[in-house]
């Protein structure tokens, strides 16, 4: 029988119907709408392309939305700079650098540079600290975990005491989302494993899991066999493997979609899957920034 699909482009619209109700209910009582600057260095298409669907979806929630390009040969002294002045808007809730910058910038010294309490992307490491302790300390859940876990929750699969096994360990996506999994809560109190480069028998740690997480970047890494029948899987592998006839990229994801569909209970397509996530769960950073600043929390 085919899995399910969890569709993340009708589970976004859900959440964005959620924020948009939010950021109306915040300007009545409050005056305040959330505010979001995306700092663009430079020309990279992809960037561009972020960048605008950021905008544009911000705007659609009726943010106060700056869009600051700056050129590919500004200092490093000078994108300091203008990040301390958007640290210091009060109108100014969340501060997105795009990445990746120029080699002549520091990405580290930048993304630190980044008051931690507007740091709507989760990547400061005052923001992973309170990550790892959790509960109450946690304020920006980085984007693309958050995405897996609204995805996990919303498609109601029982995470309390599941096997929850996450290929990959990057800072952006495998270990944040494993401790997540692993903390207390709601859509969490699972049992983790993560397995990665270094592990020895990838097959038998995929195998006994009841939601699996790939994140590793590699097409078609997970087979159909490694997937426990009626188990959730999550595909967070974007690889590009050619162009159409239209010029268009063909993505696929780091699970062999076809085959695993008829294995597993819920399974998330590449594209149209954890991919519209990341971008929601920004806005949805962004509004809490907002609350917590209104509340006077930061
Ligand atoms: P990364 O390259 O930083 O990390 C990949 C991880 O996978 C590494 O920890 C590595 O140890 C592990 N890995 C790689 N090959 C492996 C193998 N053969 N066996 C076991 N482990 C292996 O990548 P990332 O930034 O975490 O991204 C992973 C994938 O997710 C990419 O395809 C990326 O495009 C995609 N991604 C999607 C979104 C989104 O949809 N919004 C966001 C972030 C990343």
């Amino acid at each position: 029988m085919s899995a399910q699909l969890i569709k993340g482009t009708e589970i976004r619209n859900v959440i964005l119907d959620e924020l948009k109700k939010e950021v109306q209910d915040m300007k009545a009582k409050h005056g305040v709408v959330p505010g979001l600057v995306t700092i663009l260095v430079g020309q990279n298409p992809a960037s561009i392309s972020y960048v605008t669907l950021k905008i544009q979806t911000a705007e659609g929630l009726g943010f106060h939305e700056i869009q600051d390009n700056q050129p590919e040969n500004i200092s490093e002294n000078d994108l300091l700079a203008l990040i301390d002045k958007y640290n210091k808007d009060p109108k100014i809730h969340g501060i997105l650098v795009q990445l990746p910058l120029p080699k002549h910038i520091s990405e580290k010294k930048v993304l630190n540079a980044i008051d931690p309490d507007k740091d709507v992307d989760g990547f400061h490491p005052v923001n992973v600290g309170r990550l790892m302790i959790g509960g109450d300390e946690v304020r920006y859940p980085p984007c693309t975990p958050a995405g897996i876990q609204e995805l996990i929750v919303r498609s109601g699969t029982e995470t309390k005491g599941a096997e929850v096994v996450v290929v990959g360990r990057s800072n952006i996506v495998g270990k944040p989302i494993a401790i997540m999994m692993a903390q207390k809560g709601k859509g969490a109190n699972s049992t983790v494993t993560i397995v990665h480069t270094g592990t020895k028998d990838l097959a038998s740690h995929c195998k006994r899991a009841d939601i699996l997480i790939v994140a590793a970047g590699v097409p078609g890494l997970v087979k159909p066999e490694w997937i426990k029948p009626g188990s959730t899987v999550i595909d967070v592998g974007v690889n590009r493997i050619g162009v159409n006839e239209k010029g268009k990229a063909i993505l696929r994801g780091d699970v062999d979609f076809d085959a695993a569909k008829e294995i597993a209970g819920k399974i998330t397509p590449v594209p149209g899957g954890v991919g519209p996530m990341t971008i929601t769960m920004l806005m949805k950073n962004t509004v809490k920034s907002a609350w917590l600043h209104i509340k006077g929390n930061v």
